[in-house]
């Protein structure tokens, strides 16, 4: 398997979920080797790499930030390009947060299937997972364990009608990502609302932007999938994962956590080199001669 890029830029505008503040986003093509890095365009094209050493702040979002400079938002952008196999990728953004849009991660979705995708002459790298490693706190646990292939399990228990108990899981990539998580938007209940307006949050949250739980209800259904809860958090926790830096060989399985346990589970999974290991081959098995030559052939033709 060869690294990817994508073929062309691609541009989309919109407001913060939680600054409020209008910024423009734009994909651009990244060499070899770059890895998922974000730009501030407007502070010069400051670098912020999409790793957990560069995580701020984890409550209702996941932030970046890199010598004082801020990157808000990151998950849902982030879902998209890791579970579509883009290793490298540049994103430029000329605001403090990623634009929220529709809440889901299907417009960046949009963005990647218009942007094209590259395949770049250099193997591709993963990060496998050899021994377990789990982080528990509170009745919510998360934990890594080894498999052949990227799995996620993501449970949700919230004490609400619409919501209760919701599993999903699956093996992750371009495909199933499209089909089961990218639509499903992120939420909130009503009566955190005024909560979190006070905290300085939410400033860009609208009705257009997120599922507003009522008491008993929904606010502005009607929803695109029974478990739409579940499913956002499930794509939370993709986005979340990418920030180990290289695609996973590895099965997740999360009960009840958010950013801060998702975000802590890759800190002590980088923390404990014992385990996992890097290796170009995915599914564990070497790579046949004809195999790679057809592979070679097909990265010459895509140059
Ligand atoms: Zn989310």
């Amino acid at each position: 398997m060869f690294q990817t890029t994508i073929q062309r830029q691609v541009s989309a505008e919109g407001v913060g979920l939680h600054t409020g503040v209008q910024g423009r986003l734009r994909l651009t093509p990244a060499p070899a080797d770059a890895g998922i890095v974000f730009r501030r365009s407007d502070l010069d094209f400051f670098r912020i790499e999409a790793r957990g050493t560069n995580v701020a702040r984890v409550s209702y979002a996941t932030s970046l930030m890199k010598q004082g400079v801020l990157l808000s938002t990151t998950e849902h952008l982030l879902a998209a390009i890791y579970s579509c196999g883009i290793d490298n990728i540049y994103i430029d953004i000329d605001a403090i947060e990623v634009p929220i849009l529709d809440g889901s991660a299907e417009p960046f979705m949009q963005m990647l299937d218009e942007a094209g995708t590259r395949k770049l002459r250099r193997k591709r790298r993963y990060l496998k997972v050899l021994k377990p490693v789990e982080v528990v706190e509170d009745g919510r646990r998360i934990g890594i364990y080894p498999a052949d292939e990227f799995r996620v399990c993501c449970y949700v228990d919230f004490p609400h009608a619409m919501v209760g108990q919701q599993e999903v899981q699956m093996i992750v990539n371009a495909e199933s990502f499209r089909s089961v998580l990218s639509r499903a938007r992120t939420f909130c209940f009503e009566s955190d609302i005024e909560p979190l307006r006070a905290m300085g949050l939410i400033r860009g949250g609208s009705l257009e932007n997120a599922i507003v739980l009522t008491k008993e209800g929904v606010l502005n259904g009607p929803l695109r999938y029974a478990d739409e809860f579940g499913r956002h958090k499930a794509l939370d926790l993709i986005g979340d994962l990418a920030l180990v830096g290289l695609p996973l060989l590895g099965r997740v399985e999360a009960r009840k956590a958010g950013h801060a346990l998702h975000t802590q589970l890759v800190s002590s999974l980088l923390a404990d080199t014992s385990a996992w290991e890097i290796t170009t081959e995915d599914r564990g098995g070497a790579e046949s001669p004809a195999a790679l030559e057809a592979s070679l052939a097909s990265a010459r033709a895509a140059d």
